[in-house]
């Protein structure tokens, strides 16, 4: 991370959209749970959704991010809630996850999985999933087709592998998961703790940065993100997948 993207990133409520409506309501899709499940959040960030997550489902939740700082946060707002004696959080890349196999009741992912891929996630998370066990993730997906040129191009350079909702859900029962349900994140969900709290801060970055023209271009690519979302968040969105490893 250089330094203007963690001065971007660091101190933020969230590191992606979502919000905690959307986690409560992904979370009522899901039946059957131990009255404590163990839980694991895969890229947890700074873990507004861990947070959410073991107060909502009772359990144990497992937090994983591969940047340390984001797992202080967690620490001190999971003090802060009462939840510290029931998150644990572990310092490790989603791409080697250190559990036993068939260890989680339920395995959690906001915001996250496009950095494994999302099959990829799907396919080499599953083995931590007890059978009967349960998984949640949201993706960025196409919800309109022929998205505008400019669109097209920014996702090309950023998320080359974002697809139409529906070739999720085939890959999703293509890998052998029974889909429970599916939503698209409402727009307030990229703006209230993620869009807003970055166009708060830019400004002073912009002058601290001044002379720095990578640094500058860093500033530049947020904007032209934010500026995106704005005009044609009708073509895409974050979408919750949840679904079910079969017993
Ligand atoms: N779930 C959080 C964070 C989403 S941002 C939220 O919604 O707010 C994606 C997170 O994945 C970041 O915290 C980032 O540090 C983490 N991450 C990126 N690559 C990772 C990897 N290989 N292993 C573990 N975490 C990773």
């Amino acid at each position: 991370m250089n330094d203007a993207f963690f001065d971007i990133h660091s101190g933020l409520p969230r590191e992606g959209p979502g919000d905690e409506a959307s986690t409560v309501r992904a979370l009522s899709y899901i039946r059957e749970l131990p009255a404590q499940p163990i839980v694991l959040d895969v890229g947890c960030g700074p873990g507004a959704q861990t947070l959410v997550l073991a107060r909502e489902t009772g359990g144990v939740v497992t937090a994983v991010d591969n940047h340390a700082p984001f797992l202080d946060d967690l620490r001190e707002r999971a003090a802060r809630a009462g939840l510290a004696g029931r998150i644990q959080t572990v310092n490790a890349s989603m791409l080697e996850l250190p559990f036993d196999d068939a260890s989680f009741d339920l395995i959690w992912s906001e915001g996250a999985i496009y950095n494994v891929g999302f099959d990829k996630g799907l396919r080499s998370w599953r083995r931590f999933l007890r059978p009967g066990g349960w998984i949640a993730v949201t993706e960025a997906a196409w919800l309109l087709g022929d998205p505008p040129r400019e669109l097209l191009e920014f996702w090309q350079a950023c998320y080359p592998a974002i697809r139409m909702v529906d070739e999720n859900l085939a890959a999703i029962c293509g890998d052998g998961y029974d889909l429970a349900g599916h939503f698209v994140l409402p727009d307030s969900s990229w703006w209230d703790a993620y869009y807003v709290p970055i166009m708060a801060k830019l400004p002073r970055l912009r002058e601290k940065y001044k002379d720095d023209a990578e640094a500058l271009k860093v500033l530049d690519e947020h904007d032209l993100e934010i500026d995106l979302f704005r005009k044609y968040s009708a073509y895409y969105g974050y979408v919750f997948f949840i679904m079910k490893r079969p017993d």
